[in-house]
C-alpha cells in the first residue's frame, strides 16, 4: 500500500509535471507568435532577432506571407516609379525630338549632345532683341540726319510688341548692354541696317548670319535659315549674300551671351536704296523678323 501509494504519487507527480511542461510550452509558443506579429519583416528575418521564432506549425502565414507581400508591393512600386520617370523624360524631350525630325535631323545617334541642339524649352520662351547701335553710336547716317540706330530701334520695338502680344518675354537690349554678358534666352537676334551712302544699284537687300565659330551650329543655322526665308517672304527683299562681313560673323554679342543661347544678326536692308521699306513699311520688316523667330522656336520647316 505504501509502496503502491508512492508509485501512484510518483505517477501523479509525473502527470502534473507533463501538464505543467505542456502548458509552459503552449504559453511559450503563444508569446513567440505574438512577438513575431509585433516585429517588422526585416527585424523578423534579421539574425539579431531577440524574440524566439515561433514554431512553423503555429503561425505559418505570418512567417511566409507577410514578407512576400511586402516584397511584391515594393517591386511593384519600383516598377511604377520607373515607368513614371521614363514617361516624364519622353514627355520633356518629345517637342525637341519632333522639332529635330522636321528640321531634317533624323539621325540622333551621330548628332551633337542634346544641349547644343537647343531644343525648345518648356514654358514661355524668352527672346532677346539687340537694338543695333543703341546706347553707343548712331551707326550709318543718312544725308538728312536719319540714323541707323533710330531705324533699328523702331524695328526692335515693333518686333518686341508683336512677340509680347503672343505671350513671349522679350528683352530689348542695347548694343553693349551689360545684360548681354552670359545672357540666357531661347533666341537672340540683333537688328542692324546697312549703309545710307549710295554705293551702286546693287546695294539693296538684307543679310542674316550667325557666329562663324558658333558653339551651336545646328541651332544657329536653323535660326538663320528661318529668318532668311520668312523675312524674304514678308518683305520681298532679296538676300544680299556677298556683303556678309567680318563684323557680322564675328559680332561682339555672339561672344558675350551664354553659349547655350542661339543667336543671329540681321541687316534688314540698305538705308539708301531700301529706305522706303525700312521706314515706311517698318511693320513688314518687324513681321518678317517675328515670323523668322517663330519659325525657329516652333521648329517649322523654313
Ligand atoms: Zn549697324
Amino acid at each position: 500500500m505504501k509502496k503502491g501509494l508512492t508509485r501512484k504519487k510518483a505517477r501523479d507527480a509525473a502527470k502534473v509535471q507533463r501538464a505543467t511542461v505542456q502548458r509552459a510550452q503552449r504559453a511559450g509558443r503563444r508569446q513567440a507568435a505574438q512577438g513575431a506579429r509585433r516585429l517588422s519583416p526585416a527585424q523578423y528575418d534579421s539574425d539579431k532577432v531577440v524574440v524566439p521564432r515561433p514554431d512553423l506549425d503555429v503561425l505559418p502565414g505570418a512567417q511566409v506571407e507577410l514578407p512576400f507581400q511586402f516584397r511584391r508591393a515594393f517591386v511593384v512600386l519600383i516598377v511604377l516609379v520607373g515607368l513614371v520617370l521614363i514617361g516624364l523624360v519622353v514627355a520633356q524631350n518629345w517637342q525637341g525630338f519632333v522639332a529635330l525630325q522636321s528640321a531634317g535631323y533624323t539621325d540622333l545617334s551621330n548628332s551633337e549632345p542634346a544641349s547644343t541642339l537647343a531644343a525648345p524649352k518648356a514654358g514661355p520662351a524668352r527672346i532677346g532683341i539687340v537694338s543695333g547701335h543703341r546706347g553707343n553710336d548712331s551707326g550709318a547716317v543718312c544725308a538728312d540726319g536719319l540714323t541707323e540706330a533710330q531705324v533699328n530701334f523702331d524695328h526692335a520695338v515693333r518686333v518686341a510688341s508683336l512677340l509680347r502680344a503672343q505671350g513671349y518675354t522679350v528683352d530689348i537690349l542695347e548694343e553693349f548692354d551689360p545684360r548681354l554678358r552670359g545672357y540666357v534666352a531661347d533666341v537672340l537676334v540683333s537688328i542692324h541696317a546697312d549703309s545710307c551712302a549710295y554705293i551702286n544699284d546693287l546695294a539693296t537687300g538684307f543679310k542674316v548670319t550667325r557666329a562663324v565659330d558658333s558653339p551651336l551650329p545646328e541651332a544657329d543655322d536653323r535660326l538663320v535659315v528661318c529668318l532668311t526665308a520668312r523675312y524674304q517672304r514678308v518683305t520681298g527683299l532679296r538676300f544680299h549674300a556677298n556683303t556678309v562681313t567680318y563684323d557680322m560673323t564675328q559680332y561682339h554679342a555672339f561672344y558675350e551671351i551664354d553659349r547655350a543661347t542661339p543667336a543671329a544678326i540681321i541687316e534688314t536692308g540698305f538705308l539708301y536704296l531700301d529706305r522706303t521699306l525700312l521706314t515706311r513699311k517698318a511693320d513688314q520688316v518687324a513681321q518678317g523678323i517675328v515670323d523668322g523667330i517663330l519659325c525657329y522656336l516652333n521648329g517649322e520647316t523654313p
